[in-house]
Order: C-alpha cells, then sequence, then structure tokens
C-alpha cells in the first residue's frame, strides 16, 4: 500500500524550461469558488463597479456638450445646468468607488481568511509522508505569502481588472460612437501596441516566478540558521552564515532588479505606443476640425474619452502581472486544499470494544519507507504485547525501533502483514480512534509556546484542574512547575526553552499520564540527565507505566530491567528476545549494546 505523497509544484528552479507554463489563468478558478460564497457582497461590489464605470465615461460626454453648447450659448444658465449635472456625476462616482472599495476589500480578506483555514484543516489531516516531500517551512510560507497575493488580487487587482476591462470596452465602443472614422484609425495602430507587450509580458512573468523563488529561498535560509543560531554560534559560524545570507538576499534582489527593468521597459513602451497613438489619431482630429468636418466639443470628448480607455488598457496590463501570480498562488493553495491524505478512515471504520485492554498483535510486518524504497525499515516483524505487559525495544541506530511505533499509530501502511489491537485490524478503525487509545512519550519532547498548563492539557484538553495537578504531581513535575514565576501559567518560551532536559521529560510524562490511554508509547530520550533529574524521570515513568500496555524503545538499563520482556532489533528483524540477563547470558548483540550503552549507567 504504499503510495509516495503527491509532490507539490517545486518552489526550486528545477521546473522543465520547455514544459508549458504551470500558470495560468483558469487557476484563478478556485478564488471564484470562494468569492461565490458571498453572492450579497459580490453583488454590491459589481452594481458598484458598474455605476462608477458609467459614472466615469460620461464624465467627457458632460465636458463635450459644456463646450459645445455652454461656450457657444452666452446663456449661463445653461453651463450652470451642464455643471451641476457634472457635479452630480462626480458625487454618484465618489459614493460608488468608495463603495466598491469597501466590499471588494470586504471580500478579499473574506476569501483570505477562508483560504488560509481551508488549506489548513487538510494540511492537518495528512500523513508523514507528505511533509517529507514537502517542506513545512515552505508550506507555512505558502500560508502567508501566497494567500497575501490572493488578497491583494481580490482585495485590489481583481476589481481593478473588472473596472478597467469594462471600461475599455465600454470606451471602445463610445469612442466608435464618437466617431468612427478616429476610432478606425486606433483599431489599425492596435496591433502594433499589444505585440511587444505579450513579448515583454512573458519574459516579466518568468522574472517573477524567480523572483519568488530567490525570495523563497532566502526564508527558508534565514529559519534554518536561526533555528539552530546557537549550533552557528558554538562553531563560530556567524561569518559564513551571513555570508550565505548575504549572498542569497543579493541573489533575490538582482532577480528582482532584472524584473523590475524588464517591468519599467515593457511600461515605457506601452505608454509610448498608447499615447503615440492616440496622438497620431488626434492630429488627424485636429485636421478635421480645422476643416469644419468635426466640431471643438466632440474632438473634446474624444480626446478625454480617449484617454479613460488609454488608461483602462495601461492598467489591465499593469495588474495583469498580479493577476498571473494570484494564479500560481491560487494553483499551489489549491493544491494544498486538495491533497488526499494517504491515510484515512475507511467509509465504515469499525470500533473498539470498551474498554480496551491494549492486546497489540503485530504480525508479518514489512515496511519500506516511501522515501527510502530500496532497504525495508521492518521485515516480517512479529510480535504480541499482552494487556498490560511492558516490553522493550533495544537495537543499534537504524535498527527500525522507531518504525514500530510509526506503523503502531498507522501514520503509514505496511507493505504486508497486519497490526491489531484488541483484535480489530487498525487499518479498519478510524486513525483518530486508534491513536486517541495512544499516549505518546517521544525522545524529544515537544514543548508548545504557551504555558505549562496548556501544553500539559495538550493530552487531553477536557481535563479538569484538579486532574491537571494530579498528572503533574505523578510526573513528579509539579514541585518545579509550581516555583516558576507564574507557577503553571507561566509561559514556557518557544520550545519551552526556559525548562532544562529533565524537566521537559516531566512534562511530557504529565501529558501522557493525563491521556490516560491503555497503551504507552515510550521513546526514551537518549540524553543523558544528571542521577537526580534521572532518578526522578525514572519514578515518572513508572506511575506512567503501571496498567498500561507499553512499548518502550529503551536507552537505560534501568528500564530494560523493569520490562517484562527485551526484543533485541537488528536491520528491522527481531534478532533475540528475553530478559537482561539472559541476554546477557548469550553475550551477543544485546551484551555488547549493553556493555557500550549501558556502562555509565549507575544502576547497573
Ligand atoms: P534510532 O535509534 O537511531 O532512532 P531506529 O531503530 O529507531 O533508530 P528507525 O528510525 O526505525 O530506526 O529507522 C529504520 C530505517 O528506516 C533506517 O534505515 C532509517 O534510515 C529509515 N527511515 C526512518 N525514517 C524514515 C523516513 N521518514 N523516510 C525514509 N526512511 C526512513
Amino acid at each position: 500500500m504504499s503510495s509516495s505523497a503527491p509532490k507539490l509544484e517545486p518552489i526550486e528552479d528545477s521546473v522543465d524550461a520547455k514544459a508549458p507554463p504551470r500558470r495560468s489563468l483558469k487557476k484563478l478558478k478556485l478564488i471564484g469558488d470562494f468569492i461565490k460564497r458571498y453572492p450579497r457582497q459580490l453583488s454590491f461590489a459589481v452594481i458598484a463597479l458598474f455605476v462608477a464605470v458609467l459614472a466615469t465615461l460620461s464624465v467627457p460626454s458632460a465636458l463635450g456638450r459644456i463646450v459645445d453648447k455652454g461656450f457657444g450659448a452666452s446663456n449661463e444658465a445653461v453651463i450652470d445646468q451642464y455643471f451641476l449635472g457634472l457635479i452630480g456625476v462626480v458625487i454618484v462616482l465618489a459614493l460608488a468607488t468608495a463603495l466598491r472599495f469597501y466590499y471588494v476589500t470586504w471580500l478579499g480578506e473574506r476569501v483570505v481568511a477562508d483560504i488560509r483555514i481551508a488549506v489548513h484543516s487538510n494540511l492537518l489531516t495528512l500523513s508523514p509522508s507528505f511533509f517529507e516531500e514537502n517542506r513545512p517551512s515552505e508550506i507555512a510560507s505558502r500560508l502567508t505569502a501566497d494567500t497575501t497575493l490572493i488578497q491583494t488580487v481580490v482585495g485590489s487587482s481583481a476589481s481593478i481588472a473588472l473596472r478597467n476591462f469594462l471600461m475599455a470596452v465600454l470606451g471602445t465602443v463610445y469612442l466608435a460612437y464618437i466617431s468612427p472614422k478616429l476610432m478606425a484609425m486606433i483599431a489599425l495602430v492596435i496591433p502594433a501596441v499589444i505585440i511587444p507587450i505579450i513579448v515583454l509580458g512573458r519574459r516579466v512573468r518568468n522574472l517573477s516566478r524567480k523572483s519568488q523563488d530567490r525570495i523563497a529561498d532566502v526564508g527558508a535560509m534565514a529559519d534554518e540558521a536561526l533555528s539552530a543560531l546557537n549550533v552557528v554560534q558554538a562553531f563560530t559560524h556567524e561569518p559564513i552564515e551571513r555570508d550565505r545570507f548575504t549572498g542569497a538576499v543579493n541573489e533575490a534582489f538582482e532577480t528582482a532588479k532584472k524584473r523590475t527593468l524588464v517591468r519599467s521597459l515593457m511600461t515605457a513602451t506601452v505608454i509610448f505606443l498608447i499615447f503615440g497613438a492616440i496622438a497620431f489619431v488626434l492630429w488627424q482630429g485636429a485636421k478635421d476640425v480645422i476643416a469644419g468636418r468635426m466640431t471643438g466639443g466632440v474632438i473634446t470628448e474624444f480626446i478625454f474619452a480617449a484617454a479613460i480607455v488609454a488608461g483602462a488598457y495601461g492598467a489591465l496590463i499593469e495588474v495583469y502581472g498580479d493577476l498571473m501570480r494570484a494564479a500560481g498562488a491560487a494553483g499551489r493553495l489549491g493544491d494544498l486544499m486538495t491533497t488526499e491524505p494517504t491515510i484515512s478512515a475507511p467509509a465504515e471504520p469499525q470500533e473498539f470494544q470498551a474498554p480496551v485492554r491494549g492486546h497489540i498483535q503485530i504480525e508479518g510486518l514489512s515496511f519500506r519507507y516511501p522515501a527510502k524504497q530500496d532497504i525495508p525499515a521492518l521485515k516480517n516483524f512479529t510480535l504480541d504485547i499482552a494487556p498490560g505487559e511492558t516490553v522493550a525495544l533495544v537495537g543499534p541506530s537504524g535498527a527500525g525501533k522507531s518504525t514500530v511505533f510509526q506503523l503502531l499509530q498507522r501514520f503509514y501502511d505496511p507493505q504486508t502483514g497486519q497490526v491489531r489491537i484488541d483484535g480489530v485490524p487498525i487499518e479498519t478503525l478510524d486513525p483518530r480512534n486508534l491513536r486517541a487509545n495512544m499516549a505518546l512519550v517521544p525522545q524529544e519532547t515537544v514543548i508548545f509556546a504557551a504555558s505549562a498548563r496548556e501544553n500539559i492539557l495538550y493530552g487531553r484538553p477536557e481535563a479538569t484542574e484538579a486532574e491537571i495537578i494530579e498528572a503533574a504531581r505523578d510526573a513528579v513535575a509539579i514541585d518545579y512547575l509550581e516555583a516558576l514565576p507564574e507557577g503553571l501559567d507561566t509561559y514556557l518560551g518557544d520550545k519551552g526553552v526556559r525548562l532544562s532536559g529533565g524537566q521537559r521529560q516531566r512534562l511530557a510524562i504529565a501529558r501522557a499520564i493525563l491521556r490516560d490511554a491503555p497503551i504507552l508509547l515510550l521513546d526514551e530520550a537518549t540524553s543523558s540527565l544528571d542521577t537526580e533529574s534521572e532518578k526522578q524521570v525514572q519514578k515518572a515513568l513508572e506511575r506512567l507505566m503501571k496498567g498500561r500496555t507499553t512499548l518502550v524503545i529503551a536507552h537505560r538499563l534501568s528500564t530494560v530491567l523493569r520490562a517484562d520482556r527485551i526484543l533485541v532489533m537488528e536491520d528491522g528483524e527481531i534478532v533475540a528476545e528475553g530478559t537482561h540477563k539472559s541476554l546477557m547470558d548469550e553475550d551477543g548483540l544485546y551484551a555488547r549494546l549493553a556493555r557500550l550503552q549501558f556502562e555509565t549507567d549507575d544502576v547497573a
């Protein structure tokens, strides 16, 4: 059942140059689907947009009339009437523009919020293999950077595009109505304007993509160095990191510079071509006025309308780049939203019979990681753990101990074999139900940037205050937690940097105690603690393991001594089984490991 996780569109520049551009405006459909959820706001926005366009286009006509009739007739009342009309139009324009701005921005913010929520909630369902193939930092940047791009588009560019599109189309018809001859001339020069725009536009698009990729590199690099800053400083690598980062930033700058250069060139070309064409056409118009074939009012109207229409085309070109970038962003977010988890609940999941006893049966499990298909991580692994039994897994690094945990929690499906809990095959259960019956104490304690209380509550969010305190007490954590400046409410800092290693472990144990699950998966920390801390952690573990089926990846002699059974693993297989004494007597791999690993253990 191995299915490698879907790979997103690569951020790196490895895209085949000959491949068709993946960003097409079609991808904007995703945004459209989200906008459609708000028909009321959308209709307000569109109506306001239409009114504003019509009001804008009526300004030249009013001006034209003032020139022809108002100035011609020496009648002040007529002038007043036209100017009052003009003011009326301007008021409508102002109100419609404000309304459009409000509703369009509202839609932009709302759609982005909805997209973020949809992407995030889908990400939460995905299996670890997905995050092996797609860097989490990259995904996080998509949640922020890509959605911001979409916000720009929905909240401004799309409305600019729509407004200018309407203005361009209606304006062109209007120009043809005012003077078919001058409009025909414009139509003739249009190809000369469009072709350079298309060519340059394509180049801008490619450079935009490169520029975005370079910025992603900069982000990833900063993230890497800053999250391991103590290592960077310990190896006095600051100058090297600084140079690396400076190099990446400058590369991003160079790419952005190139893009801006081409874009400026494009803007200059466009302005020159459009206004040049207009000047040429007006020159012809001026000749018509002199020859008496056209009135001064008509040419005024044409000039203003043409300026508006030209501005509209110009704006369309300006936002085209934004639309393309947003299409790319929408495509990537769409992928994140629709990626199917490789592990999911069956249509009709089975339920455990309460109470869950924690009988674990692993039968003939063979497994290769999707990202490492050549070497099996587990080979025909079989194990039966009775309810309440404690089994210790020992073995050299890479033997497959953690993999057993991964498969028990069904983060991956094996290629062959089966895991049953209380007789129920785990693939017939809802994975959430399966995992709800397990408590995991990982090797590296994960502390969230929150208070100590919230960190313990992670084990069971609905637990009462008394239960939290009891769990902390059982985990031998209450003394140090209460001694913190604000007790359990103390903010533990990013990743719990304010706690010592032993304190972090006991917090993780408190969390597992609170979870109160029948099966305990314990990955012992390898980093050694001082004797006092070690004793406290041991005490906490003893309480945690009581009455639960426990599978422990053991690194301490005290743990293996206490286990009912020890399994020695090597290369994905169980190579020996017994107690500490019987395995030492065999003098095999276990005895060798034990001498190396436990020789400093003061319990020995
Ligand atoms: P350690 O004590 O060092 O944690 P372990 O006995 O727990 O080792 P596993 O982590 O189970 O070993 O690894 C078993 C094998 O599977 C190793 O060869 C390892 O390289 C490989 N492996 C582990 N995780 C992955 C993964 N996510 N993708 C690909 N291969 C993996």
